[in-house]
């Protein structure tokens, strides 16, 4: 049993209006995305959607001074992009289905998530979603230090920044021994 994850596939980082878009880049993935959901799915596999949720009043929060405010509580940037909003709604209430919030970076910070994984025995982790160099890359990082295998899947993961991307997909297989599919 793998778990994939999905990392802020969101109305804010994909579409074209989106609060911090990723734009083209990120609307790329959406079919292959899907795709992979529905094979992990058939594959009895643990599919979780990683979503930031941010409150940009938080003053105390380091996102709110880097960046815009994104995928703030309450808005339909949080919602999943395209057709992979309508897999989620179709999915949701599958045991093998989790959305979980997040407020940093990397999908293990101040979540349930790596408590979730080992309740499963689940050893691997397969990550897809934006931004490459960011969410990605702290997820990739956290993953390393607990001892999970990882795989990330080119075709399904982007950034705003092309060389952040590639230095990123450099790193998790030559430095944190990932995979690369
Ligand atoms: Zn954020």
């Amino acid at each position: 049993m793998k778990a994939y994850i999905v990392t802020d596939y969101t109305e804010d980082f994909i579409a074209t209006n989106g609060k911090l878009t990723t734009d083209e880049a990120g609307q790329k993935l959406e079919q292959y995305i899907v795709e992979q959901a529905e094979k992990h799915l058939n594959e009895e596999d643990y599919i979780v959607f990683a979503v930031d949720i941010h409150d940009p009043s938080d003053q105390f929060h380091p996102e709110n001074k880097l960046f815009p405010p994104h995928n703030v509580e309450g808005t339909s940037g949080r919602n999943l992009y395209g057709t992979l909003n309508d897999w989620y709604q179709v999915n949701k209430d599958s045991d093998q289905v989790y959305w979980m919030d997040k407020r940093h970076y990397s999908s293990f910070s101040g979540t349930d998530l790596d408590v979730r994984l080992r309740e499963r025995r689940i050893t691997e982790v397969v990550l897809v979603g934006v931004c490459t160099d960011i969410c990605i890359l702290h997820t990739a990082v956290d993953a390393y230090n607990l001892g999970y295998d990882i795989t990330v899947l080119e075709r399904g993961v982007a950034s705003f920044d092309p060389h952040g991307h590639e230095w990123a997909l450099n790193h998790f297989k030559n430095i944190l021994g990932a995979t690369i599919k």
